[in-house]
């Protein structure tokens, strides 16, 4: 207590004049409410209240007693574009106890899950978006106008026209402490990829709910949008969110290096089970690493455009192979999640990728040899050799993986499995039955 008055007295004396008690929705999407400075020390012990059953995915009946947003000291960030509020991610609780329902009390279970198995889950989220501006004709467009390439990525010249946004980004990414090492213009038309550097699950997945509001605002400053929507334009590459995962031992030391690992990828037999238990649910992590229906038209090999999409369309793994849903990167260490989009809620997605690669550690799986091979080329009866299984083609089949597999639930609790399994099936059902221009155009005149 003596703590958190402490830091709301530096917070005061730095000029903050509000507070935002910020959880997420079952979608990742940002909440909160505003408290005046003088009044940060009530928010800090739950005062902020908030009637779950106006939110999605906040499983409450109209009569429940609200929900209360707990504040997490350590995530305070005092918001680069606006220096007079400071923000925080809170985990939500009910009834004097924190609410099972909340995606971040969801992944503070596996984090401690994980904890007592003696691991620290390390995450780096490499964050690639869109930033588009409204056109009059009611579209989007890019900011720079010169022509499209059919190959943009990491083009010099459209990253420069971008720079003046992008470098009040990564500046207030650095002045946050998250080390960004690099950034380029992907392979959309205004797409762009910013990395930085990795820290523990939980840290990271406030981190990448921060970011998408910040580039958003940012964005906004600059006449543009920030959108993370995983496949805006059929014809171009999409929007990942890689999640590359290690594990830590309690004096931090990277528990799936091995730089003599015989299969050459210099991944531990730690990092091939927990890579093995990934695999084996990973159907049903799909939706919540990829839970929009627009993500799984980001998962094709290549769609109507001129190259691959380089995201992943096959459930296996490989060595420094981009075409696998996991990938152990050349210098080995660790596993990247590539079937993971950019709406991901991180929070959910990052507890069922721990759950997953613990209980392939408990069982002592393996996940065979490394494909090598550049999965997008190779025919069914070489697939079925191996054993290998296609993505969910669709938000549907994967909501099916996740209603059929036992993880789900374990790790999503009773109340958020079903309230999140219900609003996602709804979503399904409303994209189902709605009529698209493609169709339109396709069958109104067709006879
Ligand atoms: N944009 C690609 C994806 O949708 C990834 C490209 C890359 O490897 O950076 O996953
Ligand atoms: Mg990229």
């Amino acid at each position: 207590m003596a703590k958190s008055e402490q830091m709301i007295t530096e917070l005061s004396d730095k000029g903050v004049r509000y507070c935002l008690a910020s959880y997420v929705d079952m979608h990742g999407v940002s909440k909160s409410k505003m408290v005046p400075i003088a009044h940060a020390s009530d928010m800090m012990t739950g005062s902020e209240m908030f009637t779950g059953a106006a939110l999605d995915g906040v499983p409450q009946e109209v009569n429940d007693e609200e929900v209360a947003a707990h504040p997490d000291a350590a995530s305070c960030i005092v918001l680069p574009w606006q220096t007079d509020v400071a923000w925080f991610a809170s985990d939500l609780w009910c009834g004097g106890a924190p609410f099972d329902a909340c995606s971040r009390n969801i992944l503070k279970r596996q984090v401690a899950a994980a904890a007592e198995a003696g691991f620290t889950m390390n995450l780096g989220i490499e964050a690639e978006f869109f930033v588009l501006s409204d056109t009059q004709a009611g579209g989007f467009a890019p900011l720079s106008d010169l022509p499209h390439l059919e190959k943009p990525a990491y083009d010099t010249t459209r990253l420069m026209d971008n720079l003046p946004w992008l470098t009040e980004l990564v500046d207030a990414m650095n002045a946050l402490g998250w080390d960004v090492y690099s950034f380029d213009h992907e392979d959309g038309i205004g797409q762009f990829e910013i990395d930085f550097t990795y820290a523990d699950a939980l840290t990271m997945a406030d981190r990448f709910t921060f970011l998408r509001f910040m580039a958003n605002t940012i964005a906004r400053k600059h006449g543009a949008f920030a959108s993370f929507m995983p496949k805006p334009m059929g014809d171009r590459t999409g929007s990942g969110a890689h999640f590359n995962m290690s594990l830590a031992g309690p004096d931090g030391t990277n528990l799936f290096k091995d730089p003599d690992d015989p299969r050459g990828c210099k991944l531990s037999t730690l990092g091939y089970q927990f890579t093995a238990g990934v695999l084996r649910h990973l159907p049903a992590i799909m939706a919540t690493v990829a839970p929009t229906v627009n993500s799984y038209k980001r998962l094709v090999k290549q769609g109507s455009m001129s190259g691959f999409t380089w995201a992943p369309i096959y459930a296996c793994y490989g060595n420094n192979n981009r075409t696998n849903a996991l990938r152990v990167p050349l210098a080995g260490g660790r596993v990247e999640l590539r079937a993971a989009d950019s709406a991901t809620n991180p929070y959910l997605g990052a507890a069922m990728v721990l759950a997953a690669g613990l209980e392939g550690i408990a069982e002592g799986l393996d996940p065979g040899d490394p494909n090598t091979d550049n999965m997008y080329l190779l025919d069914q009866a070489e697939l079925d050799a191996r054993g290998i299984r296609t993505l969910p083609r669709t938000l549907d089949e994967a909501l099916d993986a996740f209603a059929a597999d036992p993880l789900s639930r374990r790790v999503f609790g009773d109340a958020m499995f079903e309230s999140w399994l219900g609003f996602k099936r709804q979503e399904w059902l409303s994209y189902l039955n709605h009529v698209s221009d493609w169709e339109v155009q396709r069958y109104l005149k067709f006879f």
